[in-house]
């Protein structure tokens, strides 16, 4: 599955070459599954994804696991209810990182699959813990955000809504980068943010079961 959805982005254009990477949280628990380090997407086999534990250590696969795995791995302990993570060097979203702009919330789907405003984390080198850090903060209460001078990181309930979620940042990225060139940005009214966000929340954490 963690094969497929890369070759996917990769079909999408939302990552390219051997950047970006994809994981998946494993049903056992304290497990991961994760992209190799600087592999091509298009010559990965099922046996080159990597399974490591939550200390990066590797549990599984003769690859070194992608250099994010820090980052991957603190989304799982935090977010438990996230079990799909992706780190997207899509081209809007790109050039939003380059400007150093956060995307307001400006669209309905924006808010409700991706908790709302999209904001802008600093980027540190790769593989560092003050990165992840700095992401987590950016992605508190929200399935994305921006990587400055970098790419983006986009978290879902499984795989297919990781990837969705990602063509949604790409999409919100480039309506934004328009509505900027012709000069007017509308943002969402409070009653709009405030109704996605409780769709949002919902879907994230439902209420138990009576
Ligand atoms: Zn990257």
């Amino acid at each position: 599955m963690v094969l497929e959805a890369a070759q996917q982005l990769l079909a999408k254009g939302l990552v390219v070459g051997v950047s970006g990477n994809v994981s998946m949280r494993l049903a056992c628990g304290g497990l991961l599954a994760i992209t190799p380090s600087q592999r091509f997407y298009d010559e990965l086999g099922p046996e080159d994804i990597v399974v490591i534990d939550f200390e990066a250590e590797p549990v599984a696969g003769e690859l070194p696991p992608s250099v994010e795995s820090l980052l991957h791995i603190e989304v799982y302990r935090r977010r438990p209810e996230i079990n799909a993570v992706i780190h997207s060097h899509s081209p809007f979203a790109s050039t939003l990182a380059v400007i150093g702009l956060e995307i307001p919330p400006i669209l309905e789907d924006q808010v409700i699959y991706l908790g709302g405003e999209i904001k802008l984390a600093p980027s540190p080198p790769p593989g560092t813990e003050d990165l992840s850090q700095q992401v987590l903060a950016a992605l508190e209460g929200r399935n994305a955000a921006l990587m400055a001078n970098h790419g983006a990181v986009v978290l879902g309930l499984n795989l297919k809504e990781a990837i969705a979620a990602c063509q949604l940042l790409e999409k919100t990225a480039q309506a934004y980068l328009w509505a900027l060139s012709l000069g007017k940005v509308t943002t969402l009214s409070q009653e709009a943010i405030a109704r996605g966000k409780a769709i949002f929340a919902l879907r994230h954490h439902p209420p138990d079961a009576p």
